[in-house]
């Protein structure tokens, strides 16, 4: 029997911590990393959903800063997760994990399309849900895919996967006096102005009572211990 805490998480990989020390594109350490804990959670009898961003290709405002439209540069973030995604599947099946990708924008060689009912049966079945292509929408984020996708399937807590071990009142590897929260308030996440997803995406976990974890995805035993109900990382959630 696993000792596992929750039945069913949606976690949030950013494409920051996919590009590993390299800073851009993938990581195949980090990658396989990463599909570990997946493998790990899914072991233990946990339904998981992945929500993979696309920043270690390309972000939206950064191509419009370049001067490119704002909706064509998000376009082209939103391809950039389905790249992530595709790598992702790929070395967990490997690893003998059983996925399916699913993506918010058509493209049914490659993936399924968003199906949320579909979704919850391949989680019932105990396959990994790859959510690829955010939400399917420019002016959003994958942050704010990983939270509507996990109140959708019914997730009881977001995972947020991060370089550093938690949320800081600073960035930790600019300042080592930085302090580390180990639980919050979504109130004052906004409050503090922390940066740990972007409004839309926090504001959707308040409204709707989800909680959320950031931990650092690099330390091995994390993620069991997260699943366990240990002490990891910060929890932030609506009230103390
Ligand atoms: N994006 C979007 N709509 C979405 C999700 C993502 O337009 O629903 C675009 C947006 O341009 C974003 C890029 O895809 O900058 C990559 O996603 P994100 O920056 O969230 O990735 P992460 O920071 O997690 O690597």
């Amino acid at each position: 029997m696993s000792d596992a805490k929750y039945r069913r998480v949606l976690l949030k990989v950013s494409g920051e911590v996919l590009a590993g020390d390299q800073g851009y594109g993938i990581d195949p350490k980090m990658l396989d990393t990463i599909a570990e804990e997946i493998k790990e959670i899914a072991s233990m009898g946990v339904e998981t959903a992945v929500v993979i961003g696309g920043g270690n290709i390309f972000r939206g405002i950064a191509g419009s800063a370049a001067g490119m439209e704002r909706t064509s540069a998000d376009y082209m973030g939103m391809l950039a997760t389905v790249l992530n995604a595709l790598a992702l599947q790929n070395i967990l099946e490997k690893k003998g994990v059983f996925t399916r990708v699913q993506s918010a924008i058509e493209m049914k060689e490659l993936a399924e399309g968003y199906i949320r009912r579909k979704a919850i049966r391949h989680l019932e079945k105990k396959r990994v849900v790859i959510f690829a292509a955010g939400t399917g929408n420019p002016y959003f984020s994958t942050d704010t895919a990983a939270v509507l996708r996990a109140m959708e399937i019914g997730a009881e807590v977001i995972l947020k996967g991060t370089k550093v071990d938690g949320v800081f009142d600073r960035d930790p590897m600019k300042d080592p006096a930085a302090r580390k929260f180990s639980e919050l308030t979504f109130f004052e996440v906004i409050e503090k102005g922390l940066k740990i997803m972007d409004s839309t995406a926090v504001t959707l976990c308040m409204d709707n009572n989800l909680p959320l974890i950031v931990f650092n995805v690099k330390e091995k035993e994390n993620i069991r211990k997260v699943l366990t109900g240990e002490r990891v990382g910060t929890i932030i959630r609506k009230s103390r």
